[in-house]
This record gives structure tokens, sequence and C-alpha cells, in this order.
């Protein structure tokens, strides 16, 4: 497009028992391009009404429409084309999110590749969900059988959306329940978009329904109504809290997926090139937005300094620049809200400890949520910016003494997503491995992420595991069935 010409604004509508429709609120609420501050979209502010249809039509697809009946090998089939879908329209989407959340546009294509290939990967599962023999000593056969939990509602956050909701959407469908995912108020469009192939792929109406509005609103609604069998949750603790409190009353399943404060550990004896790429990569990429970020950076004493000097100086060369260039390393914050928070942090870490570079808003540019990558050295573990969840390019730098040292800071946190150790030793790696308290643990590198290995968190990370086969087990129920093989009565009475 032309500089000078505004971009064109998409109006959208949300996706409720196949049908698109907007919201009975009449409303919509305006979607931001964070790099430009200008509207791009219109979607639904939904409410209340639109949530109890949206449950109804997946209370009825669940009950009693076709994909009731559905069998494994049919529903991998839609989740095939539906993965098909997906990569023929990889750069059209990948632009969209790219757009919306400020993210690189490279990033954004692993992203759209990855949210197909999770597709797949459950495509192919929904046929290799077994049950088992139980070997009960009784003349019977025991068995268990699994079975889809029922209606499954989705609160997914706004850094990787597409990829967010693929990894509950994908293995929900394949063991057979029905959906309702609520994106993210600031990024709901990818999610939006793959509602237009569903008829095409043969998804049943009802079975998958896209509402979008606010978390206190539709979120809140979807947590409450007793129609609704699980929810799976992505986003804050503090919102994380609040859903499993709501969720008690009606004893739903909730699985939670929240955030972090990862320690990414370096010893000295860790390839010292590679090591300062790890600390970048591992807090920066997504412009910092990602829940195992590598937060908080421990250097050993002895390469500390050196260490320090070695990342500001790479950091200073980062391309900060609009999120569609493709020499673009970082955009800008995804939002206003965001923007401010992260700057607040700059101000509060400014007071806490010593900064090496960055610090503020990246001042080259008029218009859009841009902030330097930030570094803090000398920084203490209980400072608050050690110990909170930034969301954004800010890295706070440890010295520790020794490999002891080193495990006792990365667990003193009250998170337990991920972490990461560097060095050519492999029995300090593995003693460091079983030492940390985090669900993800990353050797020599930090970040790669693979929908054939579990994802999720110790302590307040949350609980439940996405992707792989604990992905789909989160969305199964297990059924025990007795067969007594006694033709005699049971004779007690
Ligand atoms: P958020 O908690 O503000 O919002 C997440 C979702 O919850 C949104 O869809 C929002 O509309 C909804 N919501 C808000 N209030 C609600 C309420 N009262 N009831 C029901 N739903 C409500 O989180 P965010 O700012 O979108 O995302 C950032 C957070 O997500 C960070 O803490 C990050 O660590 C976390 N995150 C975790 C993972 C993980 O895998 N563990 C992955 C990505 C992001």
């Amino acid at each position: 497009m032309p500089s000078g010409v505004k971009s064109e604004v998409r109006s959208y509508q949300m996706y409720i028992n196949g049908e698109w429709v907007d919201s009975a609120s009449n409303k919509t609420t305006a979607v931001i391009d964070p790099s430009t501050e200008e509207v791009i979209a219109q979607v639904p502010a939904g409410n209340v009404e639109d949530v109890n249809r949206a449950v109804a039509a997946a209370r009825a697809a669940f009950d009693t429409g076709p994909w009731a009946a559905s069998t494994p090998q049919e529903r991998g089939r839609i989740l095939f084309r539906l993965s098909e879908k997906i990569r023929e329209n990889a750069a059209h989407l990948a632009e969209i999110e790219s757009r919306n959340c400020g993210k690189p546009i490279v990033e954004a294509e692993y992203d759209i590749n990855d949210a197909a290939t999770c597709f797949e990967y459950y495509a192919g599962m929904a046929t290799k969900v077994l049950g088992t023999v139980n070997p009960v000593p009784d003349n019977a056969v025991s068995l268990t059988m699994k079975e889809p939990m029922g209606v499954a509602a989705m609160i997914t956050p706004w850094n990787y959306p597409l990829l967010m909701a693929t990894w509950k959407m994908a293995p929900a469908l394949a063991a057979g329940c029905t959906c309702i995912l609520k994106p993210p108020g600031v990024t709901p469009l990818t999610a939006l978009e793959l509602t237009k192939w569903l008829p095409e792929v043969g998804l049943p109406p009802g079975v998958l329904n896209v509402v979008t509005g606010s978390g206190s609103v539709c979120g809140t609604a979807l947590v409450r109504h007793p129609d609704v069998n699980k929810i799976a949750f992505t986003g804050s603790n503090s919102v994380g809290k609040g859903i499993i409190k709501e969720a008690a009353d009606t004893l739903k399943r909730v699985t939670m997926e929240l955030g972090g404060k990862s320690p990414n550990i370096f010893f000295a004896d860790a390839d010292f090139e590679n090591a300062i790429d790890g600390a970048l990569f591992g807090v920066f990429i997504n412009q910092g937005e990602v829940c195992s970020a590598g937060s908080r950076i421990l250097v050993e004493r002895s390469i500390y300094k050196k260490f320090v000097e070695a990342m500001t100086e790479k950091a200073k060369t980062i391309r900060l620049g609009p999120p569609l260039e493709r020499e673009t390393k970082m955009g800008p914050m995804v939002s206003q809200d965001q923007y401010d928070t992260v700057r607040a942090y700059q101000e509060l870490g400014k007071k806490e400890a010593k900064m090496s570079t960055g610090g503020g808003r990246a001042a080259k540019f008029a218009k859009g949520y841009y902030i330097e990558p930030t570094i803090f050295y000398d920084v203490d573990n209980s400072a608050r910016i050690s110990q909170e969840e930034i969301f954004g390019p800010v890295a706070v730098v440890i010295p520790f003494d020794d490999e002891k040292d080193a495990i006792r800071i990365a667990n003193d946190t009250p998170f337990g997503l991920a972490g990461a150790v560097w060095t050519r030793d492999l029995f300090k790696a593995f003693r460091t491995v079983k030492a940390l308290r985090a669900g993800i643990i990353w050797v020599n590198h930090m970040q790669p992420t693979y929908v054939e290995a579990p994802w999720g968190g110790y302590k307040q990370s949350g609980y439940g595991r996405e992707l792989g086969p604990w992905g789909i087990e989160e969305y199964l129920e297990s059924k025990q069935v007795h067969i007594n093989l006694n033709e005699q009565p049971i004779g007690w009475y």
C-alpha cells in the first residue's frame, strides 16, 4: 500500500452455530495496529447473550449433533483439512497476525506454520487415543474408556493469538469435544479468519464457536455457565486465579497456563558467543511478550562483567521496526496498556538497579508503542523487577557464585514455567536440570517449542499440560467399565 493511504478497515462478525453473526449488543470494538495506532478492524463486542447462544450451540452439537456420532477417523480428517487450509493461507494469516500483534512478520510466519503442524499432529492423534484393560482380581473384564470431556471453553492471550488457540482447539476437537473460543480483545483477528474455512473442511455447525468480547463480560460468562464442562485458560496469574474461584461453583475442569519469570543460567564454561545470543534471544524474542521469556539472566561471577558488556553491545544493534519489514527483529508492544506497563517497569528498574542500555520509548518512531530493549544489571533477585512478570523487552542480569547459588536464585520465584542452563559440562547441566523447579528446561538453548513435548508450569505458573499426548488428556474423561463374567447370582443376600 502506498504511504499516506489509510489501510482498509475490515469488519468481522462472530461465528456461532455455523453462522457469522453480529453481537446481540449491536456494538463493535476497534482493533488497532500497534505500529501505527490506526484502526485496522472492527469486531463485535460480545455480551452474555452471545455467550449463551454459543454455549447452547456447543452443548447441542456435543449432545445430539453429528459430532456426537463422529468417529475419530472422521474428526482426524477434518483437522487435516483445516491444517491444509492454514498452510495454503499462511502468508495471509501471518500478515494479519503480524499487523495485529506488532510481532515481526518472520516470527508470525513461524507461528502460523506451528499452528498448522499442531492441527496435523492432533489429526493423527484422534485415532490413537487408547483405553486400558485393568487387571482386577475377579472373574471380570475391567476397562477404561476414554471419552470427550464435553463443552470446552477456551480463553486465550494476545501474544501468540492463533497458536495459543490452536494448542487448545486441536486436541479438544480430536478428543470429540465441542468448543467456544474467546480470543483476546486486542488480537482477535486470526481466530476469526480461521472460522471462514470451518464449513469447507466439514466441521458441523456448533462444534467450534468464536465469541469476541471482553474478558470481564464474555470470559466471565463462559466460566460461570453451567453447561460448560471445561475451561482452558492461558493468560495472567491474576485473571487465572479469578477464573479458578469462579469455576469452583460449577466444579469445572480447569487448565491454567500462566505467567513466568524464567531463569536463563550461564556458567563460565558455556560457549561465550552462543551464550550472548541465547541470553538476548531468550528475553527479547516477540518483544519480550513471551510467557517463557528468560527474563532473569543469571551469570557466573567470573564472566559476569564481560557478559553484561557483550550483551549490551549486541542489544544496541537489535533492529526495531515496522512488523511487516522482514529485517525487523522487534516490533512495538501490542497495545497502549502494555506499553504503559512496560514503561512503568523501566522506571522502577532505574530505582532498583543499574541500567546498561534502553530504559525508555524507542524515540525514532513518531507513532506506535515501541520500547527500547532494556538491560538492568547488578539486580537483586528480591527486587520487584526480578520477581514480577514484565512481559516486555526488559532483562535483569544477576551474578551468581557457584552452581548451588545459581540454583537457589533460579528457584527463588513464585513462578515455575521454564528455565535454561548453558554449560559444556554434561554433569553440571543435568544436576541443574534436576534441581530447577519448572515445567520446561532447555540446555544450551532457550525457547524452542515442539508439539510433541509437554508445555506447562510448576508452582504459580499453572497446572495441566498442553501439547503432545498430555494435551489431549486434558480434554478426556476416563470411564471405568466392569463386566462381570460370573453367570451365578451375586449370592450376598
Ligand atoms: P490476561 O490474563 O489479561 O487475558 C487472557 C485472556 O483472559 C483474554 O482473552 C482476556 O480477555 C481474558 N480475561 C480477562 N479477564 C477475564 C475474566 N475476568 N474472566 C475470564 N476471562 C478473562 O492475559 P494477557 O495479557 O492476554 O496475556 C499475557 C499473559 O499470558 C502473561 O501473564 C503470560 O505469561 C501469559 N501467557 C502464558 C502462556 C503459557 O503457556 N503459560 C502463554 C502465553 C501467555
